[in-house]
């Protein structure tokens, strides 16, 4: 408008930006370490196919929001992935699934590897090994305790620097997992460029898997694919019996979804694996 005078043309717009702002500011209050604003791990079991056996779990969040309820992370990831609040959030869950692990063990308590969510982003962080590493000594854990997933978006340019942590990372003794095979432009080269240990196919790939049969042959050749060259594959979002069925018919042997188990609270979930252990 002028005259260091300005106003936002659309209400709307002005709204839901004031909207992204409020969240995002709030979210930030969030992650401070005594903060108790509503942040929450949720842990996801992956099982054996068909047989359902508990391999392992995934850390996912949830924001419990004091006015607005559960917030699923599809509306909070993507608005913290623009700043750096997103490294905030990680290593939020990283340092929490930490001191959970921690307080099971300290009750004698068996627990399964755990995975956490790594965003892009902490790929360009020069301290993000060490901190990485201190906090899980800290909590009397090792690395190997632990497997770090990273979406493949994280390996379009693929950097010197990113290469060198992932290197990094796995010579810590992390367990690397490449999240979302499949899902958006995959590359095959980099499968023999990076140090992984482990290939998540995305839900999509297995969504279409039963609809037709193309789609059957292809995930079967990449499954092959994968194993031949050392991965642990893990199929995500199994929702039915034929696809467990299929998935282990094409030599797919751990997956994740509904079928088996939601996320659950992680007090809920060690509850789970107790009953699962001794049963
Ligand atoms: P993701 O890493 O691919 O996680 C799996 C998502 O699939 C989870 O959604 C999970 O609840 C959902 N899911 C599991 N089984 C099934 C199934 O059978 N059917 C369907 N339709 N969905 C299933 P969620 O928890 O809503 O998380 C969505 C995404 O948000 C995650 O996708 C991940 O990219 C991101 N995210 C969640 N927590 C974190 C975190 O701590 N850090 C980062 N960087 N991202 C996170
Ligand atoms: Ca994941
Ligand atoms: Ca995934
Ligand atoms: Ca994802």
């Amino acid at each position: 408008a002028g005259r260091d005078c300005y106003r936002f043309y659309d209400e709307g717009i002005s709204h839901t930006m004031r909207q992204r702002l409020m969240l995002e500011q709030q979210l930030r209050l969030a992650t401070q370490p005594e903060a108790d604003l509503g942040l929450e791990l949720y842990l996801q079991p992956k099982v054996t196919l068909p047989a359902g056996q508990i391999q392992g779990a995934e850390a996912l969040l949830r924001w419990n929001h004091p006015e607005k309820g559960m917030i699923a992370p599809a509306e909070f990831i993507p608005l913290a992935e623009e700043s750096r609040l997103i490294l905030a959030l990680d290593r939020w869950v990283f340092a929490r699934t930490c001191r959970t692990v921690k307080r099971w063990r300290l009750l004698g308590l068996k627990m399964p590897r755990i995975s956490i969510n790594l965003s892009a982003r902490h790929l360009q962080e020069p301290d993000l090994v060490n901190w990485c590493v201190e906090t899980v000594m800290s909590c009397g854990l090792v690395p190997g305790d632990l497997e770090l997933e990273i979406t493949e978006t994280a390996f379009v340019n693929l950097a010197d620097m990113v290469l060198k942590q992932l290197v990094a990372l796995r010579h810590a003794g992390f367990s690397l997992a490449l999240d979302d095979f499949g899902a958006g432009y995959s590359s095959l080269t980099y499968l023999c460029r990076l140090p992984l240990d482990v290939v998540k196919i995305d839900r999509a790939l297995v969504a279409d898997l039963c609809q037709d049969e193309r789609a059957a042959i292809l995930l079967r050749g990449v499954v092959q694919l994968l194993d031949r060259l050392g991965f642990s594959v893990v199929a995500e979002g199994v929702e039915t019996d034929q696809q467990a069925d299929l998935l282990h018919a094409i030599g797919c042997t751990t997956g994740q979804g509904y079928l088996f188990y939601r996320p659950m609270p992680a007090d809920d979930f060690i509850r789970v694996y107790q009953d699962y252990c001794i049963a």
